[in-house]
């Protein structure tokens, strides 16, 4: 079968029958082509539903759960939105077709530079990266932001990183892998005026994030 009815058959399977219902995420997903983010030796896995090794020990995402944590806290064309854990690339090319800019960090540079070569070929002007720790989000990042309306973090953490509340902007989301280094749930972190309030949305398994307010290695 070819990619492109590949790509519609997970669409439809994967992410919309499992209860994604927002045209604008099935959209994306049905615009980026997940093969162009995988390497070559295992582009014929490019449209099953699950993580693939990106190199470096990394993966790319399962699609229905980039999906799902992007519908949970409800991207907006208006957004700014900070990534932690940029990959290949793919779930920043979802972002920066759902949200008005998108801050992107990624700690190893191999990964981030082959991102950013592949997303600036696509065509993108509305993504900025940095390579570094996440855990201390956008900080010391080009342009200066400090605040975002959506943070999306795409690696596993014991907790919640201080810094990544800090540059929540008010009434702003934060979802986060968080639990053991083996099982995560994903926690929602909703910024207002008193603080934040969190809360809890179904299990799922990641690679760690690791750095200062991660994990040690
Ligand atoms: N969503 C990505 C995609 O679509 O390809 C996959 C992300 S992968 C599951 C998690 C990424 O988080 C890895 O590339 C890893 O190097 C990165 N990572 C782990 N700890 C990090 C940190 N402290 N700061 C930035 N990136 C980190």
């Amino acid at each position: 079968m070819r990619f492109e009815d590949q790509q519609k058959k997970m669409v439809e399977r994967h992410i919309k029958m499992r209860g994604i219902t927002s045209e604008k995420i099935l959209n994306a997903f049905l615009k980026i082509p997940r093969h162009r983010f995988v390497p070559d030796q295992i582009k014929h896995l490019s449209y099953n539903d699950c993580p693939l090794g990106i190199g470096e020990g990394q993966t790319i995402s399962q699609p229905y759960i980039v999906a799902l944590m992007m519908d949970l806290i409800d991207i907006q064309p208006e957004d700014k939105v900070l990534e932690i854990g940029t990959g290949s690339g793919y779930q920043t090319a979802l972002l920066a077709e759902l949200a008005k800019e998108v801050y992107t960090v990624e700690r190893i540079e191999t990964l981030l530079t082959r991102a950013e070569k592949l997303l600036n070929e696509m065509g993108y002007n509305n993504i900025h990266y940095k390579i570094g720790d996440g855990t201390i989000g956008w900080a010391g990042g080009y342009p200066a932001c400090s605040k975002f309306d959506k943070i999306i973090v795409s690696a596993a953490a014991p907790e919640i990183p201080e810094s990544l509340i800090g540059q929540l902007a008010t009434s702003g989301k934060c979802i986060i892998p968080t639990g053991s280094r083996f099982y995560q749930e994903l926690l929602i972190v909703t910024k207002n005026e008193e603080g934040y309030v969190t809360s809890y949305h179904g299990g799922c398994t990641f690679v760690p994030l690791i750095g200062e307010e991660g994990w040690e290695k």
